[in-house]
């Protein structure tokens, strides 16, 4: 892949920027994102882990051996998991991180906080453990969607989210995690810094960093690579858009230099 702008890697979200949100990638997409390889590095940076990735992102062949070598970087998990041409080149995790002391130390507080917490109703998994985060839940994941539903009104007037996490955050301020609530039922408890901005650690070499990404906004996965001194971000609102977008940067400006 020589003859490829040096030092300018140009970074994708996966889910509502390479793919319709929770959708396989298009064979037009894909075939887009092949022709920009060859005039750019690219890298795609997801959420997920490499095993939903290559599902959104495979061809025909769902192995997460296609995936690695299509993209010159793949970043999973936010990075914690990095591939560079088609070799991983890093790994980390929420356990290795903490040690199992603090980790127990955590979970065994924010299980007391549950049992303590006097809220309509309880149902079960209360705290699922993903390799780079913990997932929480007052009232417990494995809830039906109505009682998602009613916590979610509850939640609203009462803030037992919100309360409960200014309380983990005190206690555990010591080591330095981020709690963030999203969706219906839960918040997520990770270090700081774990967001798509981890895998810039792998870019040195790459003065120039363009990042494209559907969820820009304050509390969006994208808002902090997008918002970083490191990157320069560009807001897509479609995979469409994002070819759009990539045409008028990249490959204009390919066919006017030759
Ligand atoms: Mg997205």
């Amino acid at each position: 892949m020589t003859g490829r702008m040096p030092g300018l890697i140009v970074l994708f979200d996966v889910d509502g920027t390479l793919t319709a949100p929770r959708k396989a990638i298009t064979p037009k997409m894909l075939q887009f994102m092949q022709d920009l390889r060859k005039v750019v590095t690219v890298g795609v940076v997801g959420g997920s882990d490499l095993v939903k990735i290559s599902e959104q992102l495979g061809k025909s062949d769902t192995s997460c051996c296609a995936v690695i070598s299509d993209y010159d970087y793949v970043f999973a998990e936010n990075g914690l998991v990095a591939y560079k041409n088609g070799e991983l080149i890093g790994k980390q995790n929420f356990k290795s991180f903490l040690g199992e002391e603090k980790l127990k130390e955590l979970i065994n507080f924010t299980l007391h906080y549950i049992a303590d917490l006097d809220i309509p109703i309880k149902r079960g998994t209360f705290i699922e453990f993903r390799s780079g985060m913990l997932n929480v839940s007052p009232i417990g994941r494995n809830c039906s969607q109505e009682e998602r539903d009613e916590f979610e009104k509850y939640d609203k007037v009462h803030n037992i989210r919100s309360k409960m996490v200014s309380v983990l955050r005190e206690k555990f301020k010591h080591l330095n995690l981020t709690f963030s609530i999203g969706g219906q039922i839960s918040f997520d408890v990770f270090p700081q810094g774990w967001d798509k901005t981890y895998c810039l650690r792998y870019l040195e070499d790459f003065p120039e960093i363009h990042f494209f990404g559907d969820k820009t906004y304050k509390g969006g996965n994208d808002y902090e690579i997008y918002e970083s001194e490191r990157t320069v971000g560009h807001t897509v609102t479609s995979p469409d858009d994002t070819a759009e977008q990539c045409k008028l940067h990249f490959l204009a400006k390919q066919a006017g230099d030759a």
